[in-house]
């Protein structure tokens, strides 16, 4: 593990003060929070920051559930949002995500907003005994593109990097629009999860659009009629304990047997969590039956590109999609 200095400060101002940075691979003052992933990056000497500024005890755990919505402070732990009656009742595919997302030991120690910002399971990535990675390395090349690349992404891709996006929650919030409060010196902004994180394109070593200095305070979720309706399919290659080969998240907006609206995210095959507006235009207004749900999941293998190994991504996807409607669209 490469030295570095651990900075406590007591505030969330003379955290920002620090002008750390987060989502980028290469920078010197990184923020810390809950750890789970960071703590593994540092130890495999994949993340080499000089200073790291912990957040432990400065930010906002609140989970707050009523006509506004949900709003999840970015401190919250993944087993506080996963445990949480209202966001159950409410937003089952956020819990049904969470649960289904790593361990019950490491949901424990997770907070949400780190939660969002971890790495890709690239084993490139993860393994410095391979030299080709522009993530770590940039103008190093990508093993991936032909090396093994079963769990990579096959929509979003560049010839600069193919890694899947590992966040499991994030795919269920992206599809029910949910936006990050991000913090800085003196103001905040926000901005749409769908829009936070950056595709690979030639900078693949910077993957949100977060400015240093700037923090994820909290995720908001707006009053969603397809919240209600919603579900999560998580396929892998073990039962516990494994990033998801694909996903999907659904919510419905049904009135009677009909589709009124409908929202859809894809994990697991995009280097982003993946919405597929196409696939939600051509379930609007239509019945759930084996044909239209066919028809309308093909859509979002229009644009796929696989690379060998994770070819099968593409066709298995569009199951996982249909797989889902049809429980949400079960649900009373
Ligand atoms: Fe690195 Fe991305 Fe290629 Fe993996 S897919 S080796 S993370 S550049």
């Amino acid at each position: 593990m490469h030295p570095f200095i651990l900075e406590r400060p007591h505030d969330l101002a003379a955290a920002l003060a620090f002008n750390a940075v987060a989502g980028h691979d290469d920078a010197p003052v990184e923020y810390i929070a809950g750890g789970t992933d960071m703590v593994q990056l540092l130890q495999e000497n994949v993340r080499r920051p000089e200073r790291l500024v912990s957040l432990a005890g400065i930010l906002d755990s609140r989970i707050d559930v009523g006509e506004h919505g949900l709003r999840i402070g970015a401190a919250a732990t993944m087993a506080m949002v996963a445990a949480h009656p209202a966001v159950q009742q409410q937003f089952p595919v956020i819990a049904e995500s969470l649960l289904q997302s790593a361990s019950p030991q490491v949901r424990n120690q997770a907070t949400m907003g780190g939660n969002l910002l971890q790495r890709t399971r690239c084993p490139y990535f993860r393994d410095v005994g391979y030299e080709s990675c522009n993530r770590r390395l940039l103008g190093s090349g990508c093993a991936a593109l032909h090396g093994q690349n079963r769990w990579h992404a096959v929509l979003g891709t560049s010839e600069h990097c193919i890694a899947a996006h590992p966040s499991d929650v994030a795919v269920a919030l992206v599809a029910l629009d949910a936006v990050v409060e991000i913090s800085r010196t003196n103001t905040q902004r926000s901005v749409p999860l769908n829009d936070f994180y950056r595709l690979p394109g030639s900078t693949p070593h910077i993957q949100t659009v977060l400015e240093p200095g700037e923090v994820i305070s909290a995720i908001t979720v707006a009053p969603n009629p397809a919240a209600l309706r919603s579900h999560y399919v998580k396929v892998r290659d073990r039962a516990s304990f494994e990033f998801a080969l694909v996903s999907a998240a659904v919510g419905l907006e049904m009135d009677g047997g009909t589709i009124r609206g409908a929202r859809v995210a894809l994990g697991g095959v995009g280097t982003k969590p993946w919405r597929v507006g196409a696939v939600e235009t051509a379930l609007t207004g239509a019945a759930i039956d084996t044909a239209t749900l066919q028809q309308a999941a093909a859509l979002a293998a229009q644009d796929a590109v696989g690379y060998g190994g994770n070819d099968f991504k593409i066709e298995l996807m569009q199951r996982a999609i249909i797989r889902a409607i049809e429980i949400a669209g079960g649900r009373p």
